[in-house]
């Protein structure tokens, strides 16, 4: 029989994780909501981009932070100082943080996924206090 105890498959998942942190700027006015996010309004969104890996290349790293910034300063353009609902995307999707982390997620999993390294995750952050996130599993 395959398994054992919990603690035993805890201990047997090993993986490393990356975490780059970007920021943009951006109009929105939500539909179907009742609150003050209604009217139009801006944020100063943080975004969190998070790859994981089991492995790490010969030199020891998974992936290059440069690159991934990169490929995240390239997503942001679309969105940095823009009426969210404007955009495609947003005309199908209410311009939500949880959709927000969504749309980049789509654009950064096309680039950053290959060999051994998945883009785990995609946060934005709204306010210091308020944090969607999405990812794929
Ligand atoms: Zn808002």
């Amino acid at each position: 029989m395959a398994g054992g105890v919990g603690g035993d498959r805890i201990l047997n998942q090993r993986l490393f994780e990356i975490k780059v942190i970007s920021s943009f700027a951006a109009a929105h006015n939500l539909k179907d909501f009742r609150g003050k996010c209604e009217n139009l309004h801006g944020h100063n969104w943080k975004v969190e981009v998070v790859l994981r890996g089991k492995s790490l290349e010969s030199n020891g790293i998974l992936v290059d932070f440069g690159e991934v910034k990169a490929a995240t300063r390239e997503a942001l353009e679309e969105v940095d100082h823009k009426y969210l609902n404007e955009l495609p995307f947003f005309s199908q999707n209410n311009p939500s943080s949880e959709n927000v982390a969504r749309f980049l997620f789509e654009k950064l999993s096309a680039k950053l996924n290959t060999g051994g390294r998945r883009l785990h995750s995609v946060s934005a952050w709204e306010s210091a206090d308020a944090c969607a996130t999405y990812m794929e599993f």
